[in-house]
């Protein structure tokens, strides 16, 4: 089920910098990103509607300066559309649930899956680990 909001409610929950990515499908400049250094175990949800997209455990450095998955946390959760802007023929990445605009999908990225997933930290919103977070008490 789709999460609907109006353009005009995005913009009263969002900053106009995530309005700007996840509703008109912009990109936060390279090497930017609040989370493309991110090592911490835990799951990235959509910074639009919460849902689980991403894992900790496929992250990977891909060099682009956008953090980097090679798979999602289940393919039910995220859409892909052809996106042929900018004279280029790439497959777009949203949100299945609000169709919030996450990235690219490119097809080389690591083993096991080849894909890498290129995305906007600003399309994200990081949740550490319980666990992990206790462990760092201690
Ligand atoms: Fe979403």
């Amino acid at each position: 089920m789709k999460a609907i909001k109006s353009e005009e409610e995005w913009k009263e929950i969002l900053s106009s910098e995530e309005f700007h990515v996840l509703r008109e499908k912009g990109t936060e400049p390279a090497f930017t990103g609040k989370y493309l250094k991110n090592k911490k175990k835990g799951t990235y949800v959509c910074a639009g509607c919460g849902s689980k997209l991403f894992s900790s455990d496929t992250k990977f450095d891909s060099g682009t300066g956008w953090p980097s998955f090679w798979a999602p946390v289940s393919k039910d959760n995220i859409e892909e559309k052809p996106d042929n802007r900018f004279g280029m023929r790439r497959t777009e990445v949203l949100c299945k649930k609000c169709g919030g605009h996450l990235g690219h999908v490119f097809n080389d990225g690591p083993k096991p899956t080849g894909q890498r997933f290129c995305l906007n930290s600003i399309s994200l919103s990081f949740k550490e680990n319980e666990d992990s977070v206790e462990k760092s008490k201690k």
